[in-house]
């Protein structure tokens, strides 16, 4: 199947939104800013593909930024979405479908004694942080520069994700103030952590870290890093956040926690633990839990959180990651990356796949990427031809270098074939 490069009905339906909408988007990256060209405005999804407004099916490699990871519109993934919808949608006191989502949660994760539920992962992590600074009673929050978590303001300080799509060093809107006690640090660096607890003494609440960053392109933790994080934070009395937003569930049935069992004070979750819907969460160590309000005196709230739907969605996703689930996907993804080198090798283009488990993404470099200053050192106009081509045949990668690619379940056969067809004049592009 070929695809021409024109897309009428989503340039149509871009300039309708352009009018109405900053950028004609509701999340930046979704623009198609770093790479150009019309973004693909999608009507459906089954399985691992979408088709768009203009009737074109693309096997899908960006699955929600992570959430979809048994495929688009699993069966029963919707029937318990079907079953919650026809009872009712918010009623804003507690119910059961929350208990039991927090119930699995706290089952799979041991760290996670207790948990909270919001409705994404930017709440999840500026609730998580505002949680270490009221039981710490300390200021200074310490991350990464490449991580992302999430559009708090604190937390936009070379931060990785569309803020390093667009080059943006930071955000106006985030005042000196908000910014003031964000202590950024370069990624994979134990002795910078060392360093800023040695001049900050008593003054850090929190080092937040991606479990395994994927916002800069995946890079994950060098051995012994999250380790380190732990140690160090343990030493000088700061909690070590581990932000699972993207990981969580996906890199295993635990998350990352389950690849690297360091247990952290407070985690983060969201994406997959939502099934497609707003569900996300922190939580960890009870006796931190416990100064959250209504138990303590740290304020956190949500009109929607624990929605009967979105935790129906979510519950019936995490119910069906068994082993042989996550097998399956780490089995796909490994075949992908593996298709992905033999062409961009074949073409002689520098290449470097990296991975956390099924999490993997392309770096147009031959050197090892380890942090953001490595990331953005890669040729992205490589990105850009190679992303274009694989589009105009039919496989929608997410529209950025900075991104991690994505699979599921649904990835079959099929689809891998259709991956594999599109290599060879995608890798020729990017030469
Ligand atoms: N933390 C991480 C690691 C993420 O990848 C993201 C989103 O991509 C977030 C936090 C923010 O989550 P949300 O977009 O649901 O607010």
């Amino acid at each position: 199947m070929s695809y021409s490069y024109e897309a009428p009905a989503s340039q149509s339906l871009f300039d309708r939104a352009s009018q109405v909408t900053p950028g004609g988007v509701n999340s930046p990256v979704r623009a198609f800013r770093a790479v150009g060209g019309t973004p693909r405005f999608m009507v459906s999804g089954t399985g691992p593909y979408l088709t768009d407004a203009d009737g074109r099916e693309y096997v899908d490699l960006v699955c929600s930024w992570g959430p979809m990871i048994l495929g688009h519109a699993h069966p029963e993934v919707i029937a318990a979405v079907q079953e919650a919808v026809a009872r009712g949608t918010s009623f804003g006191t507690p119910g059961e479908g929350e208990v039991a989502l927090a119930e699995e949660i706290v089952a799979r994760i041991a760290p996670v004694e207790q948990v909270r539920l919001v409705s994404s992962g930017t709440e999840a992590t500026m609730s998580a942080i505002r949680l270490a600074r009221g039981f710490t009673g300390r200021s200074k929050v310490v991350k990464f520069a490449g991580c992302y978590h999430g559009h708090v303001d604190a937390l936009l300080a070379a931060a990785g994700s569309g803020v390093a799509t667009f080059g943006l060093p930071d955000t106006p809107g985030v005042t000196g103030a908000q910014a003031g006690d964000t202590i950024v640090l370069p990624y994979n660096d134990l002795e910078a952590v060392q360093e800023a607890f040695h001049r900050h003494p008593g003054e850090i609440a929190c080092v937040i870290t991606e479990a395994s960053p994927g916002n800069m392109g995946v890079v994950p933790p060098r051995p012994g890093f999250n380790q380190g994080l732990k140690d160090a934070c343990a030493k000088n009395g700061a909690l070590y956040i581990s932000d699972e937003v993207m990981t969580g569930f996906r890199t295993s049935k635990a998350g990352w926690y389950g690849v690297d069992g360091v247990a952290p004070d407070l985690m983060t979750f969201g994406k997959v633990m939502g099934g497609g819907f707003p569900a996300a969460a922190f939580g960890g160590r009870a006796d931190v839990m416990a100064h959250l309000a209504p138990a303590g005196p740290v304020y956190q709230a949500g009109t929607l959180s624990g929605n009967p739907i979105a935790t129906a969605a979510g519950l019936a996703q995490l119910r069906l990651l068994d082993d042989a689930a996550y097998e399956k996907v780490d089995a796909v993804s490994r075949e992908i990356q593996g298709l992905v080198a033999e062409a961009l090798a074949k073409e002689g283009v520098a290449h470097r796949l990296q991975n956390a488990s099924n999490m993997f993404s392309v770096f147009f470099t031959d050197r090892e990427v380890r942090d953001y200053e490595d990331a953005k050192r890669q040729e992205s106009f490589r990105f850009t031809a190679f992303f274009h081509s694989m589009l105009a045949q039919g496989v929608y990668l997410p529209p950025s270098a900075f991104e991690s690619w994505f699979v599921s379940t649904a990835h079959d056969e099929r689809a891998v074939e259709r991956i594999a067809a599109a290599l060879p004049a995608a890798a020729r592009a990017a030469a």
